[in-house]
């Protein structure tokens, strides 16, 4: 695929969640024919509503789609959908999938040979971080492993929802986003568990993210976190408790399987398990605080 055969590709976008609703809305308003499908008939409405196309089935997007957007919950889900569902086969031969899923690389990587052995559509993941806020704004960051000349040419529809990190090849993605969730999930137990001990001896939680935020103990949890979704009691990032554990094993797994295993990353697995067996099974993930003994 080249940026002058494609310069206005068309684009099918399966999995219209938290994530994908406002990702595919932003994509219509930058004027892309976007024609998309969820499980949830709320979720394919809210696509008509922005002006896209949704369909009932994965299979009814594959025929019109040149590049094809995943936005799913994991690689099990992207297999099902692109394999068993058939939507690989039914695409255009010329066609690129981009999983922007947070997946499992070294299965994406099968993944992504078992479409080449086949003469199907070229495989691009394209992972992202930066939360329902930069899907909204096109502020996400996206990491994207595969052909860099498959990925130049995506650019005109990746730029309309974040910037693009080239991290190597394909897989590699899926690899470098599941280790920032690793960070970031131990990065917010920790300030969890500190907030809480500070609290409970006397400090005001205010001007103790002030000064982590003036201080070496700053990180994307007291930036933004606890003072946006923590504080103010709303537990409302709009990104699961659940999905972020998955992200955690797929991470220690990874350094498991390269023989580099995390002994701090298994620690905050095991203790974001237990969370995980105590919460709601759909608790926002930033609840970690609470578990951790926030009241609040
Ligand atoms: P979500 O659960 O809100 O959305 C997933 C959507 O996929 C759901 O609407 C579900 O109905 C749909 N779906 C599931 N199986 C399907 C199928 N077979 N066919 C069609 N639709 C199907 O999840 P999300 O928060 O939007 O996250 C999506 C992906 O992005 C996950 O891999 C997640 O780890 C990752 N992610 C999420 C965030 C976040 O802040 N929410 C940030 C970065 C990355």
């Amino acid at each position: 695929m080249s940026e002058q055969s494609l310069p206005r590709p068309r684009l099918g976008f399966i999995g219209l969640g938290n994530m994908g609703t406002p990702m595919s809305r932003r994509l219509v308003d930058a004027g892309f024919t976007v024609t998309g499908t969820d499980l949830s008939q709320e979720n394919r409405a809210r696509l008509e509503q922005a002006g896209g196309t949704a369909v009932a089935t994965a299979i009814d997007v594959a025929a019109t789609s040149d590049v094809l957007i995943l936005m799913l919950p994991n690689s099990a889900i992207v297999e099902s959908v692109l394999l068993d569902d058939g939507v690989a086969a039914a695409l255009p031969a010329s066609a690129v999938i981009v999983d922007m899923s947070s997946s499992e690389p070294l299965r994406t990587r099968a993944l992504a040979e078992r479409l080449a052995a086949d003469n199907l559509a070229q495989l691009v993941d394209a992972p992202v971080s930066g939360g329902v806020g930069g899907a909204e704004k096109g502020s996400l960051t996206i990491m994207a492993g595969g052909d860099a000349a498959t990925i130049e040419a995506l650019s005109p529809v990746l730029s309309v929802l974040g910037r693009v990190r080239h991290t190597g090849a394909v897989g590699s993605g899926h690899a470098l986003k599941a280790l920032n969730n690793l960070l970031s999930a131990t990065h917010l137990l920790a300030t969890s568990e500190a907030m809480v001990a500070g609290q409970e001896f006397g400090l005001d939680p205010q001007t103790m993210l002030d000064v982590f935020n003036s201080s070496s103990g700053r990180s994307g949890s007291t930036e933004n976190k606890w003072p946006n979704f923590v504080l103010p009691g709303g537990y409302n990032s709009g990104f699961g408790l659940g999905l972020m554990l998955k992200d955690m094993r797929i991470a220690t797994q990874l350094a498991e399987d390269i023989h580099r295993p995390s002994l701090l990353g298994s620690c905050a697995v095991e203790l974001w398990t237990k969370a995980a067996g105590e919460l709601d099974p759909t608790a926002d993930h930033t609840e970690i605080a609470r578990w951790a003994g926030h009241n609040g």
